[in-house]
């Protein structure tokens, strides 16, 4: 597992359209691996490829880095079920901001209330960027997702 973005597989993300997101978006190139990651900011509904919900707990952790360099300390996986039982992955980066999420959505639940995942200590690493690509960059990195 990369130290830097918890992940051990390097060109991984982005998971859908990945030629627009790499294009167009700002990207966490994680200075250890190398892995991008989307980390553009929508400011229309000022939210972060994080902040949304995810299928699994593994996708969740895929995104996972960007939300702890964004806040800059240890960020939580929690565990949310909606009312027909479902469950997704939601980043939070403490209990009281997932209190907050809970109340606002009457229907959602987190049973333990306790991260599913999340890391010991934040940690910045010197090699980190986070910009976007050149089409170079898009074109080389694209070509390594492949093999
Ligand atoms: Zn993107
Ligand atoms: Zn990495």
């Amino acid at each position: 597992m990369c130290k830097e973005c918890y992940v051990n597989e390097s060109r991984i993300t982005p998971l859908l359209n990945p030629i627009d997101c790499l294009e167009n978006h700002t990207q966490y190139i994680c200075g250890t691996c190398g892995r991008c990651i989307c980390i553009d900011h929508d400011s229309v509904r000022d939210l972060q490829r994080w902040n949304f919900p995810f299928k699994s707990l593994e996708i969740a952790k895929l995104y996972l880095r960007t939300a702890d360099y964004t806040m800059k300390k240890p960020c939580g996986i929690y565990e949310i079920k909606s009312e027909n039982g479902r469950l997704s992955y939601k980043i939070f980066e403490g209990e009281e901001i997932l209190k907050t999420y809970l109340k606002r959505n009457k229907g959602k639940t987190c049973e333990t209330m306790k991260p599913a995942f999340i890391v010991d200590e934040y940690r910045e690493y010197e090699n980190t960027q986070v910009r976007k690509l050149t089409s170079e960059e898009v074109k080389k990195y694209m070509s390594e997702r492949k093999k």
